[in-house]
């Protein structure tokens, strides 16, 4: 068995606790858990990767903080590497030149005018955004996209994201609120993990991937082992799939930090 030189970490769920706080656990209790297997993973040789939804601009600092190498934002997007010194694009679908994102808040404006009550912006987390956009409520992807498409918007698809835990006032025909993300198609985590495991010439072996959604969840066939973190199955009934056997996912037993902590030290115990 090769040792595993890369895990793709997603951010927001998974590596941090409620409010991006890398030092809180699930209870908002402070925690080092993430901090100390941050700090193993880089002594020990594994090469930490951020494979996260979040913004360029809104990663940078922190990956910065947490001495990152290279990470992956706008849901694979835009691949960073040498610390921000390389950046690879990937536009998937879109069919113009620049970033995707000048073409689709227009799509965005269509989907808001669709489902009143229903969708939203993901304010406040849409600023400088370069490929993708968020949006929350409760909508059928297949029918939004159907939207999409028949107004020339077929190279745009939604994703979910999985469920945020909260409410808003505005979304009022809403039972479950879910984030989703608005792409071309052709951007997407499996499509990111990929093209970083080509540009790093890296065997699927060498690799594993920590999240907390179905996108994360997605990348399996792209890495040796994939981890699900507890909290992710908790608050998403529509996941308890990877409970069976074959699923070829690993649920962790402790949430958010600490079951990112639980997959580092598995990882390296296990070389
Ligand atoms: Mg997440």
């Amino acid at each position: 068995m090769r040792a595993v030189k890369v895990l793709y970490a997603d951010v927001d769920g998974t590596m941090v606790g409620p409010l991006g706080n890398l030092l809180w656990d699930s209870q908002r209790t402070p925690t080092l858990a993430a901090a100390e297997a941050l700090v193993r993973a880089a002594r020990e040789g594994l090469e930490v990767v951020a494979l996260t939804g979040r913004a360029r601009a809104a990663m940078f600092e922190f990956a910065r903080v947490l001495g990152l190498q290279s990470w992956i934002c706008e849901l694979g997007g835009i691949r960073i590497y040498d610390r921000g010194e390389t950046v690879v694009h990937e536009h998937g679908a879109f069919p113009g030149s620049g970033v995707p994102t000048a073409e689709l808040h227009r799509a965005v404006d269509l989907l808001l005018e669709s489902y009143p009550g229903r969708l939203e912006d993901h304010s406040p987390w849409n600023a400088a955004r370069e490929s993708s956009f968020l949006l929350r409520g409760e909508v059928s992807t297949e029918e939004a996209e159907e939207r999409l498409a028949a107004a020339g918007f077929g190279w745009a698809t939604l994703v979910d994201n999985g469920v945020i835990p909260r409410r808003y006032e505005n979304l009022t025909e809403v039972e479950r609120v879910r984030a989703y993300h608005l792409l071309p198609r052709g951007v997407s985590k499996v499509a990111s993990v990929a093209g970083d495991r080509a540009y790093r010439a890296l065997e699927r072996e060498e690799t594993a991937l920590v999240g907390d959604a179905a996108a994360d969840l997605d990348c399996r066939g792209e890495v040796g082992r994939c981890f699900l973190v507890r909290n992710g199955l908790d608050k998403d009934p529509s996941l308890a799939w990877v409970l069976e056997p074959d699923s070829g996912v690993e649920v962790t037993k402790a949430t958010h930090g600490e079951g990112f902590a639980e997959v580092v030290h598995q990882l390296l115990d296990d070389r």
